[in-house]
């Protein structure tokens, strides 16, 4: 191996500093969403997955390289035994500003308080519908009520801010995105719609057929809300505005109608442990393979970390109207 480069920063070939880590600490799931997973999946061998170890050691590292934000995703990332020890384990790191969590909250009714105790400052949940059974078609196997206890139980848990994550699909539930800001101004959160982006197989519907554009989601909420636009940004995809005579924020993420890759700030860490410098390309290195073989050298691992910042590529090209080149799910991705 080449001699250890002495830049503690992660910057790639087009001067994008890297900031943001998000970790899927698992690939399984309690849900089967339509969007993201085919009906039926088949998951990763324990064996191949990171170890709850392995992913606190590389935590460390990329925050020792500058990492300041950390989101623990999935799959479900409350669904992998021991995730709470893990959780209070990355609260503790140095320098590490932002620990935030992506979920279902299928079960955040009983975990939000210690979630938050561990150190989690906001969490986003997914949530797609208001309605019984589309909420149940959507996803598969999910309990629209479950899933709405869980909200509550994160309101009362104090998290800094929760904000919902909903994919909007055309004949789906496009229908629901007025009552969905809705919703989230009656319980003073925020809320991101999101396109729909071809990851992996599916089997349930046409991605192209359905896509339903930001601008459209716009233009429907613009007869019942008034959107201030925001000039802060989270750095990422997002664009927000706020709804006028309210604290609620409603953000787009638009990977087809507006790309966000000039100003991307984060890489992805799978469950199987590879670093993947892009959502859509499939640049990666594997990390776990540099952890295993050289167990608690961290210097060796931030050396295959900074260089791996030479592969990100500048941007995606995602096409909803072709087959996905990109094979994997969202679940196994990081999202
Ligand atoms: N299970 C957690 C959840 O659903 O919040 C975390 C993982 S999930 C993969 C993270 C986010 O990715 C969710 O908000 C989900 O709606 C979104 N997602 C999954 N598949 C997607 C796709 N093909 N296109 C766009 N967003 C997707
Ligand atoms: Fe599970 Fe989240 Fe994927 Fe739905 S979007 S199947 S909840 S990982």
């Amino acid at each position: 191996m080449s001699e250890i480069p002495s830049s503690n920063q992660l910057i790639d070939r087009f001067g994008r500093k890297v900031t943001y880590l998000r970790v899927s600490v698992t690939d399984r799931c309690d849900f089967r969403c339509q969007y993201c997973m085919a009906e039926d999946m088949t998951f990763l061998p324990r064996a191949q997955i990171l170890t709850l170890e392995e992913i606190h050691f590389i935590c460390r590292a990329f925050v020792e390289l500058g990492v300041v934000k950390i989101r623990i995703t999935g799959g479900e990332p409350l669904v992998r035994n021991g995730v709470l020890g893990l959780l209070r384990q990355l609260g503790r790191i140095d320098g590490l500003n932002e620990l935030v969590m992506t979920t279902n909250a299928s079960k955040l009714g009983r975990m939000a308080t210690d979630i938050r105790q561990a150190g989690v400052k906001r969490v986003n949940i997914s949530l797609d519908s208001l309605s019984k059974e589309k909420f149940r078609k959507i996803t598969r196997t999910g309990h629209l009520e479950t899933v709405l206890q869980g909200i509550q139980a994160a309101r009362q848990a104090g998290f800094e801010r929760i904000k919902i994550n909903a994919v909007i699909l055309k004949n789906r539930n496009h229908d629901e995105v007025v009552d969905l800001v809705r919703f989230a101004v009656d319980n003073d959160i925020d809320i991101s719609f999101i396109e729909e982006m071809p990851l992996g197989m599916i089997d349930s519907h046409d991605r192209g057929e359905m896509y339903y554009s930001s601008d459209s989601i716009k233009h429907d909420l613009s007869a019942h809300f008034t959107l201030l636009p925001l000039l802060d940004t989270t750095g990422g995809p997002s664009v927000y505005f706020r709804v006028q005579g309210c604290e609620t924020r409603v953000g787009f993420i638009s990977p087809h109608s507006a790309n966000f890759c000039a100003s991307c700030n984060r890489v992805r860490l799978t469950a199987e442990g590879r670093l993947l410098l892009c959502l859509g390309n499939e640049h990666s290195l594997d990390l776990k393979r540099v952890v295993r073989a050289n167990p608690g050298d961290m210097a060796v691992l931030k050396h295959a970390i900074i260089e791996a910042m030479t592969i990100k590529p500048e941007r995606h090209e995602f096409n909803i109207n072709e087959q996905p080149v990109i094979m994997r799910h969202m679940n196994a991705t990081g999202g």
